[in-house]
């Protein structure tokens, strides 16, 4: 049986591979298809669809966004965005420098309480224009400042902990209009992760596309739970692992096997869009 995995993250964001180390993990897990989904870029792309087309492997461009609706927090994957479009990158740049300002804020929070970090320490780790708590927690394990990563999101990065900074986010119904006039396919990600269900009806009031239903972080009754809600809504059904890097010493990746019928609706999905 085909399958595929539609969220992966690469060093362009907050995951430690290259999109040619995604792709390389991606064969060795026999994968069909896969989609890169960065926060806040879609830089790796490129890459991406070049290795992917050595390794024999469908790619499909994509994003991942951070947007709210009722002060939730809502991820959105933008599936087959052109990589090119103006508007989406205008967005995205404008993103990435919230992201940046966030880092300082929360290396000068950390400094006020006696931590020493400096944000151009954390830059040079991040190595990327989508930096994220996930590099400050890095730079603080690496300095000897935490003994783990789960150290310092549990200290300082979690919501609500002393150096966490709340992130300026656009509308979740600006953000699946930025993704569909891009002429991508909006999808709400990880659903079960927040517990957002209440916003589902708003979302595809809004016109939102489809519903990650298979994630790393989803049980199989939650999978299920979100496959009825797709079927409900007439929502696209997708999944991915949310691969960031190695995961207890292995990659992620390939772990949700998303069957690749799936990736034709999206394609079905996408070209109807487009008549
Ligand atoms: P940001 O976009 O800067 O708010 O960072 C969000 C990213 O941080 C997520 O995509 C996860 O990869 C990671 N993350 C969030 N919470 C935790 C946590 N408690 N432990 C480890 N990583 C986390
Ligand atoms: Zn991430
Ligand atoms: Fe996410
Ligand atoms: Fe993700």
């Amino acid at each position: 049986m085909k399958f595929a995995d539609l969220h992966l993250h690469t060093h362009f964001s907050d995951g430690t591979f290259s999109p040619e180390e995604v792709v390389e993990y991606g064969k060795q897990a026999g994968l069909a298809a896969l989609a890169l989904t960065d926060h806040d870029t879609v830089e790796g792309c490129a890459p991406a669809a070049a290795a992917c087309a050595k390794a024999g492997i469908e790619f499909i461009p994509g994003t991942e966004l951070t947007a709210e609706l009722d002060e939730i927090e809502v991820h959105l994957l933008g599936y087959f965005v052109d990589t090119q479009n103006r508007k989406l990158l205008a967005k995205i740049a404008a993103f990435q420098a919230v992201r940046q300002d966030r880092i300082r804020e929360m290396v000068a929070k950390l400094n006020r309480l006696q931590v020493p970090l400096t944000a151009e320490t954390v830059f040079e780790l991040a190595n990327c224009k989508s930096p994220g708590r996930p590099h400050v927690a890095r730079a603080l394990a690496k300095a000897g400042l935490v003994r783990n990563l789960d150290e310092a999101f549990e200290r300082f990065l979690k919501k609500n902990r002393p150096a966490w900074v709340p992130k300026a986010k656009m509308s979740a119904l600006e953000g699946v209009e930025l993704i569909q006039q891009a002429g991508g396919l909006a999808v709400m990600a990880h659903p079960g992760l927040n517990r957002s269900d209440d916003i589902v009806p708003a979302l595809v009031e809004a016109g939102l596309d489809g519903i990650e239903c298979f994630h790393t972080k989803h049980s199989t009754s939650m999978s299920e739970h979100y496959l009825e809600i797709a079927d409900r809504y007439h929502l696209l059904v997708t999944g991915g692992s949310d691969c960031h890097g190695f995961s207890k010493g292995k990659p992620l990746i390939g772990t949700i096997k998303l069957p690749y019928e799936c990736v034709e609706k999206l394609k079905a999905a996408v070209k109807q869009k487009v008549r």
